[in-house]
């Protein structure tokens, strides 16, 4: 029997990440491409995990989430942003970010409305919209800065006819970049003249490097009423795989979003929700080490790049460096990546792939470098033999 994809998943395949994690795994090399940590999070945190599996703390949590976890990101906002939210009706934890957006979709969009987006856009966006019967308006980040061009937005904010959300992220997968207040202003002021809800996806919100300050939408005027603040415990505390998220705001649209989640997955992870309100009640403690880190290989890494010949942009937070193939002669990053790893070992991803027409960003490459320092070192090591 075939059976075809429903017609509004047909576009989406396989993610890049699944692709190209089985190409490192198949040929061995070095995975600069799906944007994980190869090393554990914090013991402490581990270890209230192991914790809270031998207290008991293995059935349902409350749909909301539990109790310390959300006075935690309570705590958090309050601290970090001098944001004030409900503990109750102002907090949703979810499974993992991703959770968190496709339920804002999910929960927001009427068939037909449209969500504004900035890209390259994380992968998942596109897919959270269509399953919600939305339609993505991307605005367009160019290399090699990314800044964003307010006219642009502007423009495709005016030519919306059914805008509902505006879905930005900052700091920004996949460019690194990190939005400056200027550009959150032009953006708030965007969502009140075309009276959009904001989610934002802000899962970086802690990996932000020298020189740069991540801004929540929310803290700008007039926005904390009308913004969905989405985060998450996997890139803070280098625990990916533990699938620990929420979003915050105003109870009208932490409401929509738990409309829509409590029938996807209900509630669960319940012992490591528990070891994330204890990661996130110290969050800094934890995350000024990884930042630095972070930083250091994001600088080693960026100048190998740079000395083998690839133009590299600038990337102010996350995981992630993009560099221009193209003085390389490259013409196509997409065919270029997937026979990198029998060249030299290593893997990478196809910015153009975050793209909604793969033209732009053609031979663009994103590098991960949240990985141990002697990796980043061994990956440049075999960049060098691209020059050759
Ligand atoms: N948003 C962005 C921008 C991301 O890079 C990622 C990937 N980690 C996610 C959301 C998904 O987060 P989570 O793993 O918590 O679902
Ligand atoms: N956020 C990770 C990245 O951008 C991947 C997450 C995933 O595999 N879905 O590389």
């Amino acid at each position: 029997m075939s059976v075809p994809i429903a017609r509004r998943l047909r576009p989406f395949g396989t993610t890049i990440f699944t692709e190209m994690s089985a190409l490192a795994l198949r040929t061995g090399a070095i995975n600069l491409g799906q944007g994980f940590p190869d090393t554990d999070g914090p013991a402490e945190l581990t270890e209230a995990a192991a914790a809270a599996l031998r207290e008991g703390r293995n059935q349902y949590a409350p749909l909301a989430g539990v109790p310390p976890l959300r006075a935690a990101i309570v705590a958090h906002q309050r601290r970090c942003y001098g944001l004030e939210i409900d503990p109750d009706d102002g907090v949703q934890v979810t499974f993992g970010a991703t959770e968190a957006i496709a339920s804002a979709m999910l929960g927001l969009l009427e068939p037909g409305d449209e969500a504004i987006a900035l890209e390259p856009t994380y992968d998942s966006y596109g897919a959270a919209v269509a399953m919600a019967g939305g339609v993505l308006r991307p605005v367009t980040l160019r290399a090699p800065d990314f800044a964003l061009d307010l006219d642009e937005l502007r423009r495709v904010a005016a030519s919306a006819r059914r805008a509902r959300v505006l879905l930005l992220n900052s700091p920004h997968n996949p460019t690194g970049r990190v939005l400056t207040r200027a550009e959150l202003e032009g953006i708030a002021a965007v969502c009140v003249e075309h009276d959009l809800v904001a989610v934002t996806d802000e899962v970086y919100e802690h990996l932000v490097f020298e020189g740069a300050k991540h801004i929540p939408l929310a803290t700008l005027p007039g926005m904390a009423q009308r913004t969905l603040t989405i985060s998450s415990a996997g890139k803070s505390f280098s625990l990916t795989g533990w699938k620990i998220g929420w979003c915050s705001g105003p109870p009208e649209l932490v409401a929509a979003a738990r409309a829509a989640k409590q029938f996807l997955t209900f509630a669960g992870g319940t012992p490591l929700q528990h070891a994330v309100a204890h990661g996130l009640a110290e969050a800094e403690r934890h995350t000024a080490p990884l930042t630095a880190q972070l930083q250091a290989n994001r600088d080693r890494l960026a100048s190998g790049l740079e000395a083998v010949g690839f133009a590299v942009s600038p990337t102010q937070g996350t995981y992630f460096v993009n560099a221009d193939a193209a003085p390389l002669g490259v013409t196509d990053a997409a065919s270029w990546c997937r026979e990198l790893p029998q060249r030299i070992g290593l893997v990478a991803i196809p910015t153009s792939a975050f793209y909604a027409d793969p033209a732009d960003g053609r031979t663009l490459v994103r590098f991960a470098f949240c990985k141990r320092p002697e990796v980043i070192e061994e990956a440049v090591g075999r960049l060098t033999r691209l020059a050759g």
